[in-house]
């Protein structure tokens, strides 16, 4: 057998996953379901302490589940160790043995599993020819720049043949402009092993970036999941349309829409729209971004922001401190909902958690 060829990709299935450290705090994640294709680039989302690597964690089997169940392609892997998943973890490049060659570092595990030397550094180069780090198997990681160890670390992790890659903020030890490249090296991988990865970030930005499928999560529960396309213009309540930014959320009679910063328009005092001062005005190149703050109480009162083109700015360049109106299309305000409950506050628990429940009774039944 090919000692490089992956196996086929898993999907992934959650369902009504819970975890609770420690009895009478709140659940860090509370019966969560969600399903990840097989093969696609998932995005878990969301700010500090939301309970995404605990997520993570209980995938991976490095963290014990409270309450749920947790299936790779229907077979429910919940209760098995770690390396018996079909997953893999891979940790910051700093978390490289830096007494250790990268062909070496790469071969660790295998090592630890009893394969021969042989074998197993045939099946380390390989996969650093894999990821074009062929030429440099025998460099310690501090002989290696930041994006060759991120290759190494890549490299290291599928070396027990995942089906399931999962990745923990990769990419954030890195300085900004090595973030980017890296970001595009990740997505290349996945596409060219045809794995299925589970990337944690806090950076919307990032997620927008690399995944087909974004899952926003808020204190323990999931906000929403949809394509970062469909996340960003229907954001489906305030908290998702605040943390994916480039949003003013605007309050109505009928309650709060979201607009998108550079769907809104700015004019005279004596126009249509809502009433609003300018607080600050910042030329960005392409685009100019003004600071407002709306005076109308029926409006919320909230500061907004409005993203001008450079030429719409050039032709009508308003100042801080100048009143003026805001106003935008029907069409680009999205209404917004009221958020995702907690399941004590539900009152019947998700037809999906529960069906599933029910099946998997049947299986064990
Ligand atoms: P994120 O990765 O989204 O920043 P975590 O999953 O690390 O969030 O944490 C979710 C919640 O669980 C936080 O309130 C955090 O303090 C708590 N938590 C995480 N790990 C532990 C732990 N080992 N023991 C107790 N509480 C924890
Ligand atoms: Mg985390």
């Amino acid at each position: 057998m090919d000692a490089v060829a992956t196996p086929p990709p898993a999907a992934v299935e959650i369902v009504a996953l819970t975890k609770r450290y420690a009895a009478g705090t709140p659940a860090a994640v509370d019966q969560i379901d969600l399903r990840i294709e097989s093969g696609s680039y998932c995005c878990l989302l969301g700010p500090s302490g939301c309970g995404k690597s605990t997520t993570l964690r209980m995938i991976a089997g490095h963290e014990s589940v409270s309450v749920g169940d947790i299936l790779l392609d229907n077979r429910n892997i919940t209760n098995l160790p770690a390396a018996a998943r079909g997953t893999a973890m891979m940790f910051q490049s700093f978390a490289l043995f830096p007494h250790l060659s990268a062909l070496d570092n790469v071969a660790f595990s295998l090592k630890m599993k009893g394969v021969g030397k042989a074998e197993r550094h045939k099946r380390a180069g390989d996969l650093l020819e894999r990821v074009a780090m062929g030429h440099l198997a025998e460099r310690k990681p501090a002989e290696l720049s930041g994006g060759q160890q991120q290759r190494v670390a890549l490299a290291r992790a599928l070396i027990t043949q995942p089906r399931v890659l999962l990745l923990d903020e990769p990419l954030s030890a890195l300085d900004p402009f090595l973030r980017i490249q890296m970001r595009a090296e990740l997505r290349r991988w996945q596409k060219e092993l045809g794995l299925t990865f589970i990337h944690v970030t806090h950076s919307q930005e990032e997620a927008m970036a690399l995944a087909d499928t974004m899952v926003v999560m808020n204190h323990g529960l999931i906000e929403q999941v949809g394509s970062p396309h469909m996340v960003y213009n229907h954001p489906a309540s305030e908290f998702v349309a605040r943390f994916m930014g480039g949003h003013n959320v605007i309050d109505t009679p009928t309650g709060p829409i979201a607009v998108r910063n550079d769907h809104m328009r700015v004019s005279g005092p004596d126009e249509a729209g809502i009433a609003a001062h300018i607080t600050d005005v910042e030329y960005q190149g392409t685009y100019v971004l003004m600071g407002l703050e709306v005076t109308e109480a029926a409006a919320g009162r909230k500061g907004v922001s409005v993203l001008l083109n450079e030429a719409a700015f050039l032709a009508r360049p308003y100042a801080a401190g100048e009143q003026v109106r805001l106003s935008w299309d029907a069409a680009d305000a999205r209404v917004l909902g009221p958020g995702v409950k907690r399941p004590a506050e539900r009152s019947t628990p998700s037809a999906r958690g529960r069906g599933h429940r029910d099946e998997l009774a049947a299986v064990a039944a």
